[in-house]
């Protein structure tokens, strides 16, 4: 089992193989069956316009879909715009911090938005929290701040968080839910603007965001637009808001993109919603973990079973084992997109378990760990 000794030629027993070998967190597996419609809309929806009812009608259906998926109260809006989570950060920048934001900062995407909000010269520089690697901090409540930025889960390190206004706090909150939205539980009370993108959880591709926002969110938007700010049009957020409810996008969007995400959703609302989804990826992240606190080579990174997250699971294994050994086996095996995150630096597996992974594909992904490690 030495670093030295191990090879990467070990074919896989084709009994042991998930039926699905992609295990990747973001891009991640989009279901063949969604793929399959898509290929069957044929000539009716690829290749018309957005402006049209072919196009709208299904963006529509995403919008509804998305609000009965998360039971969104009234006055609560499904907002969507080009570019993906890293645009909608710099959208936010212009359009929600009217002048102090404070981050959560845990990991290289929380540490993204507090840097974006940090070059932004006509708002103060931010609060920003930090932990260590492997856990989050919590908000703390400042009247100078109006907009305290979480994320749901920390993609880069498979820490998840509960979602729960900061108590005291008198700013909107908005949270980065790229890779947690479909597959964790969050009340939408909790937060004014829960933004993510449709190539983790909702098992599309990327290149949009989307914003649940709430009232109170939509005010904020529209006063800072008002305020004479300078705001370039692609990030000034009424403008997606007044398209979005016209079922459009303020430029051209992918169409494949967003029939992948709405059937997603469908997918999930016929199932039983979030509580059917979310329960999904709660069962498969367990095998993970229980698999890996019984491992005698393997951990869960995340110590405080409290923080780890339902859809990206870290695994970290004895100095003896090299991990990169073992995602190359898995990937020559076709089981894909186990390696960890590359700035995180550890020797470890990183395993999404979105609610499109089978929960037997991970029970047999675990088995196939263990097959790896006993022939090397
Ligand atoms: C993937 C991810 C992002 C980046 O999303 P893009 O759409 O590639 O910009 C941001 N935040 C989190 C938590 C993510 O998982």
């Amino acid at each position: 089992m030495s670093e030295k000794s191990v090879n990467t030629s070990i074919i896989i027993p084709a009994e042991l193989l998930p039926k699905d070998g992609r295990f990747g967190s973001g891009p991640s597996k989009i279901r063949p069956q969604a793929i399959e419609a898509l290929a069957a809309s044929g000539k009716s929806y690829l290749g018309t316009s957005h402006r049209q009812k072919s196009v709208k009608s299904v963006v529509h259906e995403l919008r509804a879909g998305l609000s009965a998926l998360f039971s969104l109260p009234d006055g609560y809006e499904v907002v969507l715009g080009n570019g993906g989570t890293t645009y909608f950060w710099d959208t936010a920048v212009f359009s929600l911090i009217e002048a102090k934001s404070q981050h959560l900062s845990f990991g290289e995407f929380s540490a993204k938005f507090a840097a974006s909000a940090k070059l932004a010269p006509f708002i103060a520089d931010p609060e920003v929290i930090k932990s260590e690697p492997g856990s989050h901090p919590e908000a703390v409540a400042d009247p100078s701040v109006d907009l305290y930025a979480l994320t749901h889960n920390e993609t880069s390190t498979g820490v998840a968080m509960d979602i729960r206004r900061p108590a005291g706090a008198s700013g909107i909150v908005a949270v980065d839910a790229t890779s947690a939205a479909g597959g964790m539980f969050v009340d939408a009370e909790e937060f004014d603007c829960y933004y993510f993108a449709p190539q983790k959880g909702f098992s599309s591709d990327g290149g949009l965001w989307i914003a649940l926002m709430s009232p109170l969110a939509i005010e904020r938007a529209r006063a800072i637009s008002g305020s004479g700010r300078y705001i370039p049009p692609a990030l000034d957020l009424t403008i997606s808001i007044d398209n979005s409810l016209l079922d459009q996008t303020y430029n051209t969007p992918a169409l494949a993109t967003i029939f992948l995400m709405a059937n997603q959703v469908e997918w999930m609302l016929e199932n039983g919603g979030l509580s059917f989804s979310a329960g999904r990826s709660a069962a498969s992240s367990s095998v993970v973990y229980d698999w890996a606190d019984a491992s005698k080579f393997a951990s869960p990174y995340v110590s405080d079973p409290k923080m780890r997250s339902a859809v990206v699971t870290t695994v970290d294994f004895v100095e003896e084992i090299d991990a990169k050994v073992i995602a190359a086996t898995l990937r020559a095996n076709g089981i894909v997109d186990t390696e960890p995150y590359r700035k995180l630096g550890r020797n470890q597996l990183r395993i999404a378990t979105f609610p499109s992974i089978d929960t037997e594909d991970v029970e047999k992904l675990v088995r196939c760990i263990d097959y790896v490690v006993e022939s090397v």
